[in-house]
């Protein structure tokens, strides 16, 4: 039996958009036109999120938060916790980008702290993992995912699964216009899913839904949905303009 994934279509907006700014792209985003079989979800940066929550409550699209801290409270200056996200109706936080990993020295272990205090606050964790460029060449992909894999989702139940999204993100291609081919990003999504079922068992791997990240755009989004194993999108430039990200969603 074959299991229907819901597309996503995630926009991370990084540190872009000042307050009204966000709500002008939210307002875009909310009001366009979308097909509705896919899930869209925007990731704000920090300072706008309330705003964007207002705007997205009565809407159908979902409230992502960037990044957030593992401890509810505390002197952690400069930090976000769960409960401040929960508090606001954020329902996915993306987790690990290589952003954080390669300029903020998050280690796989934080990033498994974060993942299991997110799902504990029933925030649906967007995983992300992906090899460097130096890494592909040396042949390392499946090495290096299967480690970020095994470290991120480290201690979390099968039945918990079901809140994951796992986010496949070459760090070459984040940002650089380099997109990974279609059957380069169906080889890896097919890999992670294989990893899912040894690491949990056939239902999780049918039902996990895996991102593809880096670079996508409006002339590429349809090609890399048509594959098999790549349910949705993160969207980092491209999901900054309105018409752009809207003809992603409608891929
Ligand atoms: C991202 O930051 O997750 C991303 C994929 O960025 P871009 O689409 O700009 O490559």
């Amino acid at each position: 039996m074959t299991v229907k994934r819901i597309p996503l279509i995630a926009g991370n907006w990084k540190m872009h958009k000042l307050v009204a700014e966000s709500e002008n792209l939210a307002r875009d985003i909310i009001n366009g036109k979308r097909r509705s079989d896919v899930e869209v979800m925007v990731a704000p940066p920090f300072t706008s999120l309330l705003a964007v929550a207002r705007l997205v409550d009565t809407s159908d699209v979902a409230l992502g938060a960037q990044n957030m801290h593992w401890k509810d409270q505390g002197a952690f200056t400069g930090e976000i916790s769960p409960t401040m996200l929960t508090d606001l109706g954020v329902n996915y936080v993306i987790i690990g980008h290589s952003e954080r990993r390669h300029l903020f020295g998050e280690t796989d272990e934080m990033i498994n702290h974060k993942m299991q205090s997110a799902l504990k606050h029933e925030l649906r964790p967007i995983l992300c993992i992906g090899e460097t460029l130096e890494e592909r060449e040396a042949e390392q992909v499946f090495g290096v995912l299967e480690v970020q894999l095994e470290g991120g989702l480290s201690g979390i139940s099968t039945a918990l699964m079901e809140n994951v999204v796992i986010a496949y993100e070459p760090v070459w291609a984040i940002g650089t216009g380099h997109t990974a081919t279609p059957e380069q990003a169906q080889t890896v999504h097919r890999l992670i899913r294989d990893q899912l079922e040894i690491k949990f068992d056939k239902d999780v791997a049918s039902k996990t839904r895996i991102l593809y990240g880096g670079s996508a755009k409006l002339e590429n989004a349809g090609e890399l949905m048509s594959q098999a194993d790549i349910d949705g999108l993160l969207v980092g430039g491209a999901g900054l303009n309105p018409l752009d990200f809207l003809g992603i969603v409608n891929f």
